[in-house]
């Protein structure tokens, strides 16, 4: 299965169908039973009825139910935590995204970086491969390490890193990613392998692809 997708298509596939069918289902449905409304409102929200009663609007409340439900049904992504401008790179910089920035700002993606879940301080040596990329590291292929500018070798932390994000994904059933090309992390097409730019894929991608996971990518 090819789960390598434009940017473009997983931007669009973030609103799926469902999400439209629920809405119309809710906007038919609930106007026509408002004593269910209310209880239900009471029972999701946890909020007092005299607050109801007194402060929101039947109309209010419909969007507050409307949203929840939203957001316990909608498909969240995953997106590299410096394209949504979080200071996160090995200098201490960030590569925010405005398209990235949006979608975390409007709760459909949530944004991790790898290296960070892997034990990494912030800023911390640039990284690299020797030998070969993410997807042979995951592999144990011989020779093949992610060797800071320091010298250390941080392949174990990368992988680390790589199966915490696998973890939240399977947690919050995410099934797309966009990542920020060119990192031994989060690259989707290009990295750094023995001082060159080639053809290759960083550890998280490697183990997101392997796991079904589509992974889309944003050069900054
Ligand atoms: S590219 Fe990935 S690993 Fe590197 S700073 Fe951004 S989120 Fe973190």
């Amino acid at each position: 299965m090819d789960t390598t997708r434009s940017f473009g298509k997983v931007i669009s596939d973030v609103t799926p169908m469902f999400e439209k069918v629920l809405s119309a289902i809710t906007i038919i449905f609930i106007p026509l039973f408002g004593f269910i409304t209310k209880e239900y409102a009471l029972h999701i929200l946890q909020i007092p009825h005299n607050y109801i009663k007194y402060h929101i609007s039947e109309r209010q409340m419909r969007q507050m139910i409307f949203s929840n439900t939203m957001i316990k049904y909608r498909q969240m992504i995953i997106v590299s935590a410096c394209l949504a401008g979080m200071n996160t790179r090995y200098d201490g910089t960030n590569c925010g995204h405005p398209e990235i920035i949006e979608l975390v700002a409007s709760g459909k993606a949530i944004p991790l970086c790898p290296e960070q879940l892997g034990g990494l301080p912030t800023p911390r040596s640039a990284i690299s491969f020797v030998n070969g990329d993410g997807n042979e590291l995951i592999k144990g292929a011989i020779g093949v390490r992610a060797i800071g500018a320091d010298g250390v070798d941080y392949s174990k932390n990368l992988i680390n890193g790589a199966m915490e994000t696998l973890r939240i994904a399977k947690m919050f059933n995410i099934k797309k990613a966009i990542l920020k090309e060119g990192s031994p992390s989060c690259g989707v097409f290009k990295v750094w392998v023995n001082n060159r730019k080639v053809e290759g894929c960083g550890v998280t991608t490697a183990i997101l692809k392997a796991n079904g996971i589509e992974v889309a990518q944003i050069e900054q």
